[in-house]
């Protein structure tokens, strides 16, 4: 199990792997290659930043029976795929917005998968030689343009209502995962990725047939029940087992 971050220190972007509460600053590029070398930072010492920079964020909608089941929604037969724009993406700490002429605004915790290399018709029982790892994801949702719409372009693409991170840990296993969200440290969400009604192998086959996945895309696996409301000042929390918490807070627009 190794977890990447990306950081930014005296003004430079770089990516390193961590190790305890330090980070050990790495050459190269993690989607390719890449060496480690012998200059190390603190964890506290650094500013952390999303662990990718995805061209685009490939999400599913109701993965969750129980989800689906909140919803008042059908169990789909097929995966439902939605984008976020790239544009959408912010760090852990950082604030997600309450834009204007927005009524409800929700979170989602996630598994998001960051894929490795390049994926065009992958089968599924190669699919996750594709992957490189795995981060906690938020799919921030503003719910009354959700329904409003009908497309759900708007309601989940505003910029920064995709928190990612905040590290990418590689080698563990994606079936049986703790899903959790906490706002304001109160547990709302508490799912297990062995519910996944599409699981993580065949998610990134049936992608990679529709939209070739490119290296640091993410795929935002769906939400458990439990999902609601957040008001500015809130906390959200999104805790993955063997990846951690992904913590931001929800600020107003100035
Ligand atoms: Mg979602």
């Amino acid at each position: 199990m190794q977890k990447f971050v990306r950081f930014e220190k005296d003004g430079k972007t770089r990516y390193g792997l961590l190790k305890e509460q330090d980070i050990c600053v790495l050459e190269g590029d993690i989607f390719a290659e890449y060496t480690e070398t012998e200059l190390t930072y603190k964890l506290q010492d650094v500013r952390l930043l999303a662990p990718c920079e995805p061209s685009k964020a490939v999400c599913v909608g109701l993965n969750y029976r129980s989800h689906a089941a909140e919803m008042n929604m059908p169990l789909p037969e097929e995966p439902i795929l939605f984008l976020k724009p790239s544009t959408s993406v912010v760090a852990a700490q950082e604030n997600i917005i309450y834009w204007p002429g927005i009524s409800r605004l929700d979170y989602e915790a996630e598994l998001a998968v960051v894929i490795g290399k390049k994926a065009h018709n992958v089968p599924e029982e190669e699919a996750l030689n594709y992957v490189l790892g795995y981060t906690a994801g938020n799919d921030v949702t503003a719910r009354d343009l959700q329904k409003k719409d009908g497309q759900w372009t708007r309601a989940k693409g505003f910029d920064t209502f995709l928190p990612l991170g905040p590290v990418i840990v590689t080698g563990i296993d994606p079936s049986n995962l703790s899903v959790q969200s906490y706002l304001n440290g109160e547990l709302r969400q508490d799912g297990n990725t062995a519910d996944l009604i599409f699981p993580v192998p065949y998610l990134v086959s049936y992608i990679s047939r529709i939209m070739t996945l490119l290296p640091g895309d993410v795929i935002l696996t769906g939400t458990p029940a439990g999902i609601g409301p957040m008001q500015p000042g809130d906390t959200i929390e999104v805790r993955l087992e063997h990846i951690g918490s992904l913590i931001n807070k929800v600020g107003k627009c100035n």
